[in-house]
């Protein structure tokens, strides 16, 4: 399907078919020489199929286009080896392009994905199964183009329009967002979308990305814009109201974490368990091994932000039933405070440094 949201910015809808996301959203930018192409769908015959319809339907060559990738999930980077010719400039955010090099040149993300899982309570059979099944493993570029790097606030020529890259670390650590102030329009990429929630996911160690990704909604909240093209789903006009839902969603989330952790020490695969999610299924032990990946991965986001904050700690501890060490998170509880007053140091046992 196509639709135009806006003069010579043309929406291509690529099919995700048993994918919970159900399409991505590839906007083609048309020019009167060269094309940009935001975003181009994973690698599988399903979605080149609609982007080779979409781009003929438009009357653009392959040859004459360029392309802009938001962030390196396979939804959004899977065609872009395939659909990149020799002619074609590909975009995308430093940050992200330094992931995609490490990737594919060390070949150690995947293993330490899987490390880090075990670490964080998932059973070894559903690591196996997720990173059998994982999106990124099946349907990623086969071939990376050379890329062409952009840094925050850098501008490139989209047909008509002249887009700012605006960094929006969260969903990923390097995700980009297209800002079009003339129009005010903003390519969302996953950064923003409007019925769903962004999944976040803490799959690196040391790195907190629910903070950055609130950061970064602070950050587009002080764009003017009125008219939202989102990686996934509907446009929208909304933007304000729907990042204060956002974090307001993510306010709860934490604390829903923070009180599961407060009734006894827990592993993030442990909180995602008692967690609730809005996903057709009976019990936790009925999820999709994939559905389970998602959600331990954002459990672990929201305890991590949490341990940060100073809300939970967290230590290696023996777990019964896997029968190895994991990392186990803890509820700091605060003391109350006991007022200081002139004494001997005896006085003052009570207070709280
Ligand atoms: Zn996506």
């Amino acid at each position: 399907m196509i639709d135009e949201p806006l003069p010579g910015v043309f929406r291509i809808e690529a099919p995700l078919p048993g994918n919970p996301l159900k399409s991505v959203n590839c906007y083609l930018f048309k020019g009167r020489q060269r094309h940009v192409l935001v975003d181009t769908g994973m690698n599988r015959p399903v979605c080149r199929e609609a982007i080779d319809a979409g781009l003929a339907e438009l009357g653009v060559e392959r040859g004459q286009t360029d392309f802009f990738v938001t962030h390196y999930h396979a939804d959004h980077m899977g065609l872009v080896g395939d659909l990149a010719t020799p002619d074609s400039t590909v975009y995308m955010g430093d940050r992200e392009a330094g992931i995609v090099y490490y990737v594919l040149r060390t070949g150690g993300y995947w293993p330490h994905m899987a490390e880090l899982a075990r670490l964080s309570g998932f059973p070894d059979k559903i690591v196996e199964e997720s990173l059998q099944r994982h999106p990124g493993v099946k349907y990623s570029t086969p071939v990376l183009p050379p890329l062409t790097t952009v840094r925050d606030g850098e501008e490139i020529e989209a047909g008509a329009y002249r887009l700012q890259c605006i960094e929006t670390p969260g969903h990923t650590h390097g995700h980009m967002c297209l800002y079009e102030p003339q129009h005010r329009f903003l390519v969302a990429g996953d950064h923003v979308l409007g019925d769903i929630t962004p999944n976040i996911s803490a799959w690196t160690e040391d790195y907190d990305p629910l903070d950055d990704y609130l950061a970064s909604l602070d950050k587009v909240s002080r764009l003017d814009v009125s008219l939202v093209l989102p990686g996934h789903r509907r446009i929208f006009t909304n933007l304000n109201p729907r990042i204060e839902e956002l974090k307001h969603h993510h306010r709860l989330r934490a604390e829903e974490a923070w009180q599961i952790v407060a009734e006894g020490p827990k592993t993030a695969y442990q909180i995602a368990a008692e967690m609730k999610w809005d996903i057709v299924a009976e019990s936790w032990e009925r999820f999709p091994a994939m559905q389970k990946w998602f959600a331990a991965g954002e459990a672990l986001a929201h305890a991590r932000y949490l341990e940060n904050g100073g809300r939970l700690r967290s230590e290696r501890r023996y777990v019964e039933g896997l029968g190895r060490e994991c990392l186990c998170y803890f509820a700091v509880t605060r003391k109350l405070l006991v007022p200081v007053t002139a004494g001997s140091p005896e006085d003052r046992r009570g207070s709280i440094p």
